[in-house]
């Protein structure tokens, strides 16, 4: 049978629980840092380790079969992908944060201001919704310093506990969206095999 492919963070936030649920589910495989792609001895799969914002879009062009991604890093590529599992870890919110004394109090009052975040698709959709125009700035990281450094007037970045907020004199008022990880799968995987079995353990553990 020819062997899947799944594709898990390699190094970050979802990499360790990734590898753990893989190790959990029965999983024989070597887990060096330097090699991106490792073969499990006793199951037809191997285990590709790439950064987190590639993952979908290696499962949508059917590269990997399968995929351990953030919900917030699917929505910002914006990639056709099946939703598999919800795998329980990996839990962050998205929000709107402001300097403490900020005159922004509410959503409606970010009309006409600036927000600096790495997730411009998911803000863009949020804004539109509520229907407001505000200037997305885009940077692809240390987003909470943009504000005290007179980039931005709020901020639009992932917070689990708030403590980088916090140490950043921002304050967080309004939730864009919440995330965990989640098993995404190519299409047309229906009624593997070892996608089946795959899914059962992981259920089992779960
Ligand atoms: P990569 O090098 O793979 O691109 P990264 O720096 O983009 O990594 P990480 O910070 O490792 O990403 O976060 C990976 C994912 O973990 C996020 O996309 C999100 O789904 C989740 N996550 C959970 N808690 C947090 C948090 N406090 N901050 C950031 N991401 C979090
Ligand atoms: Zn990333």
């Amino acid at each position: 049978m020819k062997n899947l492919k799944i594709a898990i963070q390699k190094s970050g936030r979802l990499n360790e629980k990734s590898v753990q649920l893989l190790k959990n589910c029965g999983l024989d495989f070597e887990n060096y840092k330097s090699s991106l792609i490792t073969t499990v001895a006793n199951f037809n799969l191997e285990i590709l380790f790439l950064r987190d914002d590639d993952i979908p879009g290696y499962v949508e062009q059917g590269i990997a079969d399968l995929g351990i991604v953030g919900e917030n890093v699917i929505d910002e590529t914006a990639s056709k992908v099946n939703y598999l599992q919800r795998l329980g870890f990996g839990k962050c919110t998205l929000k709107l944060a402001v300097p403490r004394d900020s005159a922004i109090k509410e959503i409606k009052d970010l009309n006409g201001k600036s927000i600096a975040t790495s997730y411009p698709v998911i803000l863009k959709s949020f804004l539109e919704e509520y229907k407001i125009s505000a200037d997305i700035q885009t940077i692809s990281g240390s987003v909470e310093i943009a504000p005290g450094l007179g980039l931005s007037d709020a901020i639009c970045d992932i917070v689990s506990t708030g403590g980088t907020l916090k140490s950043n004199g921002l304050k967080p008022f309004a939730d864009v969206r919440s995330s965990e990880a989640i098993l995404i799968g190519r299409d047309g995987l229906q009624d593997n095999e070892i996608l089946n079995e795959l899914l059962q353990r992981i259920q089992s553990v779960l």
